[in-house]
């Protein structure tokens, strides 16, 4: 198997998610995949390609180093407030398990506050944390609403999820399904239909929105 210079991983360093060990496998992986595809790795364009890719990883993966729970750390209020609060059309770039090809899409939440309500800020870091991770949407989707009804513990959650992914658009499969809608309801959402369809109309449908 190939392998990196020295004084390539050498630039390599421990990150929020990989070590410089993590990264200078991820390197040598990348390098080899390169030859395995018929490029030459020492071309200009690539040479510095392995050691790039690997260093991306820290961002790319960086939900991977979130602690979850203590996103929400002092940024939940109380109040005397229960309509539906929406937060929609909020971008995120995440990473398809099985292809490690990117989805990119928009999470749209609402809640119906209990006693709490939280700092409007957080929902986004909520998307993100579990946006940047190796995913596949249908579990993105429920890790967001499982984690705002388990710390805002409001009345009902609602997560829709508009995605957009890169192995089936690339890969020229059936286009039609290259966009996907996902959801997760609880409460309120799910017992009452006005309730859904406020929320619903609210975010309008997906060939508005991707
Ligand atoms: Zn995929």
């Amino acid at each position: 198997m190939h392998e990196i210079s020295d004084e390539q991983a050498d630039k390599l360093y421990d990150g929020p998610v990989l070590s410089k060990e993590c990264k200078t496998i991820v390197a040598n992986s990348v390098l080899n995949i390169l030859y395995a595809v018929g490029e030459d790795p020492e071309r200009e364009g690539l040479v510095d390609t392995p050691t790039r890719v690997a260093r991306s990883y820290d961002e790319l993966l960086v939900g991977y180093n979130v602690d979850t729970k203590k996103l929400l750390n002092n940024a939940l209020f109380d109040v005397e407030y229960s309509e539906m609060v929406i937060v929609s059309g909020i971008d995120f770039y995440s990473i398809c398990e099985h292809h490690m090809l990117p989805i990119i899409g928009k999470a749209h939440v609402a809640y119906i506050p209990d006693k709490k309500v939280v700092g409007l800020s957080k929902i986004p870091r909520i998307v993100e944390a579990f946006a940047r991770r190796l995913q596949v949407q249908e579990r993105m989707t429920q890790q967001i609403a499982n984690l705002i009804d388990e710390l805002v513990e409001p009345q009902g959650v609602a997560v829709i999820v508009d995605g957009l992914h890169m192995c089936v658009a690339m890969r020229g499969a059936k286009k039609s399904n290259a966009r996907m809608r996902t959801s997760a309801l609880t409460g309120l959402f799910l017992k009452n239909e006005l309730t859904r369809m406020e929320f619903m109309e609210h975010i309008g449908s997906i060939h508005q929105i991707l």
